[in-house]
């Protein structure tokens, strides 16, 4: 029996609204209160968000003028509930280690339960099992698909934006619109200060432009970094209005949707054997400083990734972030490029508009402030004209 148990309900019957914002408030609550705080994340795909409510958490408890004489802590905990079965079992047995006084308090940030997928079953699973096991059991979980939502959880659609800026939420909402299994927003009741900076659009098209998607083209990289210039990224200024904060590399993702989008590929010798996604060596080409989290990295190299998923997470790096949407889900940034692209399996029956919806929710969706985005040329035949 729970004593509490509350489930912040997430896109796929939810629009995009800061659910991790929500998370790091109550996980700040729990702290205060003196309760240990256990951020878990069970595979890649909730790893960045989970490392940035721990770091969040424990900036926000050093940072509390009057802290309480005996606070919580806070305790990360990584596991991989896509590739090794026994994490589950592992998961089970650290997080009842940590049960105090009948109780346990547990944040699951990028929550897919149940499913097809394996991972979501076994987190279906982990849930059962610390119902079952703790009757003190305080669970918050965001980003969840509405389908499979464990019988011991209670839904709370969260439907007010709280981060995003009036012209960004448009582009959102197009989504919204066009996909009937979404909760549209709410109004917050509270004007916003703006509608937000103008939208804007680059072009992956023209003579010098090559590859069918813009991850793989490096005049895309040249253009995208003269654009980040003018914005004054990196140079310690800013062209924004009504946010005057420097612009910093670290303030940037690159969102694309790609199976291919890599860093350079290298032996154990140190030999690059698979240059770098046309993007990427644009962007260097221009000097940018750019952090890399594709999926052939994760394959090659998955410490790298864990170390650089770190710094994404808690913008410990200064360097512009190329990825796929789904390494960043849970964070934001001031300004966001996002690039048209397709997955392996889209090319086994993808739909261009379920593709262009998900690109909305799940990566639009990341910006706060500046929105970039680069369109592609509608072609007729799936024929690829890559280099
Ligand atoms: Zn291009």
């Amino acid at each position: 029996m729970f004593l509490l148990t509350s489930l912040l309900s997430d896109v796929e019957c939810c629009v995009p609204t800061g659910k991790t914002v929500m998370l790091v408030l109550q996980g700040s609550r729990w702290l205060l209160q003196g309760h240990d705080v256990q951020v878990v994340s069970t595979d890649y795909i909730s790893r960045a968000a989970s490392r940035m409510i721990a770091g969040q958490l424990g900036m926000a408890l050093s940072a509390d003028p009057t802290p309480p004489p005996t606070p919580g802590s806070v305790i990360l905990h990584l596991y991989d509930f896509t590739n090794r079965e026994a994490d589950v079992q592992q998961a089970v047995t650290d997080l009842l280690a940590r049960v105090k006084d009948g109780q346990l308090h547990v944040l699951l940030d990028e929550a897919l339960f149940g499913g097809s997928d394996v991972s979501g079953q076994r987190l279906t699973t982990l849930v059962a099992r610390l119902a079952e096991s703790v009757p003190g059991l305080h669970l918050w979980a965001a980003g969840v698909l509405h389908t499979d939502i464990p019988p011991s959880l209670r839904p709370e659609p969260l439907t007010v934006p709280l981060r995003c800026a009036p012209s960004v939420l448009r582009e959102v909402q197009k989504a919204v619109d066009r996909y009937g299994g979404v909760h549209n927003y709410s109004d917050s009741g509270v004007p916003a200060p703006g509608d937000g900076l103008r939208v804007i659009r680059l072009s992956h098209h023209g003579n010098a432009h090559t590859g069918r998607w813009p991850a793989e083209c490096r005049q895309c990289g040249k253009e995208i970094a003269a654009e980040l210039r003018r914005l004054g990224v990196g140079s310690g200024g800013n062209s924004l209005p009504n946010s005057p904060a420097p612009l910093s590399y670290c303030d940037v993702f690159i969102i694309t949707r790609s199976s291919e989008l890599q860093d350079d590929i290298e032996d154990d010798a140190g030999r690059v054997t698979s240059r770098a996604s046309g993007v990427v060596r644009g962007l260097r080409d221009e000097g940018l400083p750019v952090c890399v989290l594709g999926e052939q990295d994760l394959r090659h190299n998955w410490a790298r990734c864990e170390r650089d998923l770190h710094d994404v997470a808690v913008a410990a790096t200064d360097r512009v972030t190329v990825t796929d949407w789904c390494w960043v889900q849970g964070l934001e940034r001031r300004v966001v490029v996002m690039l048209p692209g397709r997955h392996k399996e889209d090319d086994e029956g993808g739909n261009d508009e379920a593709i262009d919806v998900d690109d909305r929710l799940y990566a639009v969706s990341r910006c706060s402030t500046q929105l970039i985005m680069v369109d592609v040329p509608t072609v007729t035949t799936a024929t690829s004209t890559a280099t």
